[in-house]
């Protein structure tokens, strides 16, 4: 800019640089959690640092949900919770409670869903080349096993007791590294050792979160049941995987900021790359998306006629507000962007605990400010304890209601799926972050809280 020209650039305001609010849609035991000082000042004045809050009756509400869909549509259908998207055991009890499966990819996966109370014949076990003591211990617990690699079939036909296999198809078109291609599944069908190796059905997995190519893939499925049927083989089920949506935030939020995304709301002007982001709102989630799947050309019917039961792997939708992510904070520094002053805050954690941060991309609902009261605006991001540049676990200027002290937590909402365990480590010397276990009253006006661990499972 020119002196000479006099043109006069007006310092742009604090909404040039503050991203759109994106606040979290709220169950009511995160509002009692919020509205219940009392409780929070418990926790985090007992657990010197970073916590996750789990509500596990969340969980088995969620699968019910699904549940409820199969019952609606008089289809045989089980659900099997995807394990990597959240380790802690109250999950897996939950699962337990509701009579849900859950689809393991790991010798401690399986132990852990085994120790919290699945029976065998409940677990579904996924990944490739799977290891041959998964494969030995998945075969003596009975359960299901999704084969992706020949080989696979191969190993188990040595064991001394019969397997339960699915065959992992790899979809048309696709590039991915996981499952069959059509001749491997030829040779499958006419190769397996039946004796000991029984083919139960197939399976498959698809990123994205649409019902469609779902359902058109399922058709195809069970027409290969039904070729495989005549060969003998003992078909039972299909599965199709997860990718169940998660509705995080309202859609005029959520077009608001898709529109709006620019690199000056973001700290450094260091926006992720454009279309990177998580869809966070979904119009059809969880169990709304499988019954559009069901629906979609009569698939509800043809599973009704054929016989055949639905398996289904949600991982993150069976989460689906199951947890928060609770940060101190250990300081707050004013910086400015632009000629506006903003606020960094130091968490007394890491961006670890908030798992899409490591994927070029940010979580973004917005965090809670607690406790919550009246102020004036202030453009906030939030960095972590570690002494990583990177470490920052919202880049994005949020507009929090006011400054934040070193008094206040900040609540990071409907974590549980993916964000809060996926890639922690103890990176620094900082302690993981222990999970709490929160059950109410049913009308939440009262709650109490323990730690999660695998030892009072019984
Ligand atoms: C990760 C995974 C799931 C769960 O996916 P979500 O998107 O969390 O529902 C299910 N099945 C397989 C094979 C997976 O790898």
């Amino acid at each position: 800019m020119s002196a000479s020209t006099e043109t006069v650039v007006a310092p742009p305001g604090i909404s040039t640089i503050t991203a759109s609010p994106m606040p979290a849609h709220r169950h009511a035991w995160e509002q009692g959690l919020l509205d219940h000082p009392e409780v929070l000042r418990q926790i985090a004045g007992q657990i010197d640092g970073p916590f996750h809050v789990m509500y596990p009756d969340q969980v088995v509400e969620n699968i019910r949900g699904f549940q409820r869909v199969f019952t609606r549509a008089g289809v045989q259908g089980s659900v099997y919770y995807g394990k990597k998207a959240n380790k802690a055991d109250c999950v897996v009890r939950a699962c337990a409670e509701a009579g849900c499966g859950v689809d393991v990819a790991s010798v401690d996966e399986l132990n852990d869903a085994t120790r919290g109370g699945i029976p065998g014949t409940d677990l579904m076990v996924t990944g490739p080349a799977k290891s041959d003591r998964l494969l030995e211990l998945a075969t003596r617990a009975r359960a299901l096993i999704a084969v992706d690699d020949l080989d696979e079939l191969t190993r188990l036909s040595k064991f001394p007791e019969p397997s339960r296999v699915l065959l992992r198809v790899l979809p048309p078109g696709s590039t991915s590294r996981f499952g069959l291609t059509e001749q491997e599944l030829d040779l499958a069908l006419t190769e397996i050792d039946r004796n000991i190796v029984h083919l139960h059905g197939f399976s498959f997995h698809l990123s994205g979160y649409e019902a469609a190519p779902r359902a058109a893939l399922a058709h195809a499925l069970i027409e290969r049941c039904r070729k495989a049927r005549v060969l003998d083989h003992p078909i039972s089920t299909i599965s199709i995987g997860g990718g169940f949506g998660v509705d995080y935030v309202c859609g005029d939020d959520w077009e608001t900021f898709r529109k709006g995304v620019n690199p000056r709301w973001f700290h450094g002007d260091r926006a992720p790359g454009a279309g990177s982001y998580y869809p966070y709102h979904c119009p059809v989630p969880g169990p709304a998306m499988l019954a559009a799947i069901l629906g979609s050309d009569d698939l509800a019917d043809t599973l009704r006629e054929t016989g055949i039961r639905l398996a289904i792997e949600p991982g993150r939708a069976l989460l689906d507000h199951a947890g928060s992510t609770v940060f101190g904070i250990q300081g707050v520094k004013t910086r400015y962007a632009h000629g506006v002053p903003y606020d960094i805050l130091t968490a007394n954690g890491t961006s670890l605990s908030l798992s899409e941060q490591w994927f070029n991309s940010e979580y973004l609902p917005d965090p809670v400010l607690w406790p919550q009261r009246p102020g004036n605006l202030t453009p906030t991001c939030v960095g972590g304890s570690s002494c990583l540049e990177d470490d920052m676990l919202s880049w994005r200027r949020i507009p929090l209601p006011r400054p934040a002290t070193t008094d206040d937590l900040l609540i990071y909402p409907n974590t549980a799926g993916y964000q809060m365990d996926s890639n922690e480590s103890s990176f620094h010397g900082l302690p993981i972050p222990p999970k709490v276990v929160l059950r109410s009253s049913p009308d939440r006006r009262q709650f109490n809280w323990r730690l999660d661990t695998a030892l009072d499972a019984f």
